[in-house]
């Protein structure tokens, strides 16, 4: 079985669990680090700015990021470095003229992100994929599987990998942990997951976890053809989605909130989903990606990831969507079928009678074309599989 020696690495167990960091402190320490000299004092838990001195639970886990490394100067003592991955990361953010939003919930920093450097999301999801802590994860996820009720994750996981250490010298995680003090398990892990979410990589709902192993499995390539909106655009999208939110609100005041009809009528007729529906046409033509139906008061452009569940720019982005006829939107929608997300193959579920197959025009042999299976498609449609299987059965 693979194992990764992390003391080769020059990694400690803590650098690889630790902290209750969450993704927005990281990304200050990255604009911290490359702006001053960060001192590192060991076990300083605390934030102490004023000395340029970070918090301990940050920083060891931005060493196990590969975001950071420790020096030594004869004047300051220990100090902390960018490393080339953190370079690359600062050179993206360093113009922000805010501070990131240090909270736990993981959408506020994402929007941030969104808003004021888009183009950090590849670059840091491929720095966090060569990582140890991500391989390390991924090597667990593998032999314990996907699903895990949250507490029990986050306390196994800590003690786990804490006494895996290796006998046979087919190499291990990590040695002695005891004597290097490191304390309570639970609370050492939220950041991983912080950051996993970050990435689309798990869903933290109800007290469960479930991570995505289509994500973890994907094949990674730099944004090849991952397209970035402007910050105009994504501005444009927000003030939209301000108002239409404004809109909603409105209407709910005034038919509560069972005012569905209404209220989808306006969010259908919206703006952003006009732009929506026009970045699909500019990529496909104006046509059924199912079926070719051409006519376009019949079609719909359907999101992937449901529009309730989606930020601005996943709102906008093409790459969350379908062009579809309204009956294939409607199956769609339902999860009455999917889209294999490697293979663009269509999975039909057993709820739609044989007779009403044929009615509709669906068979097993039709499939998405290759040349909108790109990258980000395939991991929204990887997002869709999942939800399809919940709703109808794990082995249909
Ligand atoms: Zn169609």
């Amino acid at each position: 079985m693979e194992r990764i020696n992390i003391e080769e690495l020059g990694i400690q167990f803590k650098q690889i669990v630790s902290g209750p960091a969450p993704v927005g402190r990281i990304l200050n320490y990255i604009i911290l680090a490359g702006k001053n000299t960060l001192k590192h004092v060991n076990g300083h838990r605390t934030t102490n700015l004023a000395d340029n001195i970070g918090s301990a639970w940050t920083t060891e886990f931005m060493i196990g990021l590969g975001l950071l490394t420790v020096g030594r100067k004869a004047d300051i003592g220990n100090y902390l470095d960018l490393t080339e991955n953190g370079n690359k990361i600062y050179g993206i953010i360093k113009d922000s003229s805010f501070t990131f939003n240090e909270g736990i919930n993981v959408s506020i920093i994402k929007r941030e992100v969104e808003m004021s450097c888009p183009d950090l999301f590849p670059v840091f999801e491929k720095v966090f994929r060569e990582s140890v802590v991500y391989k390390i994860l991924k090597l667990y996820l593998e032999e314990n599987g996907y699903e895990y009720e949250r507490t029990s994750f986050l306390n196994n996981y800590f003690e786990e990998l804490k006494y895996l250490y290796d006998e046979s010298k087919e190499v291990y995680y990590v040695k002695d942990v005891r004597s290097t003090s490191v304390t309570t398990g639970g609370n050492r892990v939220p950041s991983l997951i912080q950051l996993c979410e970050f990435f689309n990589y798990v869903i933290d709902a109800n007290s469960k976890l479930l991570f995505i192993k289509e994500q973890f499995d994907k094949e990674y390539s730099l944004g090849v053809e991952k397209k970035t909106f402007s910050k105009e655009d994504l501005e444009k999208a927000q003030i939209q989605e301000n108002k239409i939110i404004k809109e909603i609100e409105n209407l709910e005041e005034k038919y509560g909130v069972d005012g569905t009809v209404a209220i989808e009528a306006v969010v259908r007729n919206s703006n952003v989903q006009k732009m929506f529906r026009n970045n699909l046409i500019a990529e496909y033509g104006c046509k059924c990606m199912i079926c070719g139906i051409e006519n376009i008061e019949l079609l719909v452009a359907s999101h992937i990831k449901p529009a309730k569940d989606c930020n601005v720019h996943e709102k906008i982005n093409n790459n969350n969507g379908l062009l579809l006829c309204a009956n294939h939107d409607k199956l769609f929608d339902r999860y009455l079928i999917t889209f294999k997300f490697d293979t663009g193959e269509i999975e039909v579920s057993n709820k739609v009678s044989q007779s009403d197959k044929e009615k509709l025009g669906i068979n097993e042999s039709i499939k998405l074309d290759e040349k909108i299976m790109n990258e980000e498609r395939t991991t929204f449609l990887a997002l869709h599989n999942i939800e399809y299987h919940n709703k109808n059965g794990g082995d249909n």
